[in-house]
């Protein structure tokens, strides 16, 4: 049984005031939830400190945006996963797009960083997923199978297996435009098939999360696929109500046979 997880990407955003406001009421309502869903928060490298100590024994992980590929030294205005993992992270983002996009990381490169999060003993959420354009010219499969075996190429599928795989659509991070359930279930169907065969149940046994404008109201459609372990979540995780349904509507998908989860005003 794969536990659904939660991360909150806050991307460049915060101060911390205003962190502590969001953390404050997303906390209020997200812990009753932490029995059924693993449930983590990724600020910016400034605020894990202070996102750590908020967070406490609450439940919730502590997650960063990047990892360095180099263990230390002249690698200015970059941080190592061992720094990381001392802060107590326990998700790392890998190759989100727009570090993909915006700072070119190859897919070697994303490989790289990802070995130093499993080397460093964290858990690296690996982001993958197609452009508009790969999309339309029917190559998704293709980009993700590329992204996967750039980092099954460094760490083998034992380091992959030890991740969780973020699909994120290019086209439909931070747009307000979402991949409809089917895309969604569909293409992580395919995630699953090709991991089955580079070994046998892994598909089944991973995480596989959906990220790209997910949101209160389009969430419980979203997570409604068995093939859907979860989300990663940027802009509506800057809002404590609409970041806590979200985590309501994951919940739901799992406690269904039991009693639902309503969020905690
Ligand atoms: C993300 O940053 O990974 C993301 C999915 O962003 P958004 O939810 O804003 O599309």
């Amino acid at each position: 049984m794969r536990k659904p997880i939660l991360i909150a990407n806050w991307k460049m955003n915060g101060s911390l005031e205003s962190n502590q406001a969001l953390l404050l009421r997303m906390l209020a309502k997200l812990r009753p939830l932490c029995k059924t869903v693993d449930l983590a928060i990724c600020p910016s490298f400034p605020y894990l400190f202070q996102v750590r100590d908020l967070l406490g024994y609450t439940g919730l992980s502590l997650g960063a945006q990047n990892a360095s590929l180099a263990t230390s030294g002249a690698h200015t205005g970059e941080v190592s996963a061992t720094m990381l993992q001392e802060m107590g992270c326990r998700f790392v983002l890998v190759g989100h797009s727009e570090r993909r996009s915006l700072y070119h990381e190859s897919d070697r490169d994303v490989a790289a960083r990802f070995r130093q999060v499993l080397a460093a003993d964290m858990t690296p959420v690996l982001c993958v997923g197609e452009t508009l354009e790969e999309r339309e010219q029917d190559q998704t499969m293709a980009v993700i199978e590329r992204q996967l075996r750039a980092v099954i190429g460094e760490t083998g599928m034992a380091g992959l297996t030890s991740s969780v795989i973020a699909y994120e659509p290019v086209w439909a991070i931070g747009t307000g435009r979402t991949a409809t359930p089917d895309q969604v279930a569909e293409t992580h169907r395919a995630i699953r098939q090709f991991l089955d065969r580079c070994d046998a149940e892994a598909g089944q046994n991973m995480r596989i999360i959906y990220g790209g404008s997910v949101k209160s109201d389009n969430a419980s459609e979203l997570f409604q696929s068995p093939e859907v372990d979860g989300g990663l979540i940027g802009g509506a995780s800057l809002h404590a109500d609409e970041f806590a349904q979200i985590g309501t509507a994951l919940a739901n998908t799992v406690a269904e046979t039991d009693s639902p989860c309503d969020v905690l005003d």
